[in-house]
């Protein structure tokens, strides 16, 4: 995708600091982050969001999934931390290529969204 700002920083066209690389995914940190640690792992192949994934990408994910707690605990989470993929309009996603967050770094991340009553 020429005009996606991850396939970019995949191409290095934008700069990243690197939290990992293979053939097939990229870790980087996030250029926000919400906490001390927060960095993303995601695919090289451009794929819109978790609501686009087919049989196909199976194992794909199952390699990005199995590759989280090592590089969590290579940042520093040793004790925990948490993921998070936000997916289409409901979900707020803003960067269109699927990335899955891995946020930790601090003694205890916030509670998940607020129950309503
Ligand atoms: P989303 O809301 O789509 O799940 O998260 C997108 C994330 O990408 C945000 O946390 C934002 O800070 C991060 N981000 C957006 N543009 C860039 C960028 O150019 N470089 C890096 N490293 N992170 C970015
Ligand atoms: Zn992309």
């Amino acid at each position: 995708m020429d005009s996606c700002i991850f396939c970019k920083i995949v191409r290095g066209e934008i700069p990243s600091e690197k939290v990992y690389e293979d053939s097939r995914v990229y870790a980087f940190h996030d250029i926000h982050p919400a906490a001390p640690v927060h960095f993303m792992l995601i695919p090289k192949l451009h794929i819109n969001s978790l609501a686009d994934v087919e049989d196909a990408h199976s194992a794909l994910l199952g390699e990005m999934m199995v590759l989280v707690p090592r590089l969590a605990r290579e940042q520093g989470c040793t004790d925990g931390f948490r993921t998070i993929i936000n997916t289409g309009r409901v979900g707020g996603q803003e960067v269109h290529h699927l990335h899955m967050h891995i946020i930790g770094g601090m003694e205890r991340l916030p509670g998940m969204i607020a129950r309503g009553k």
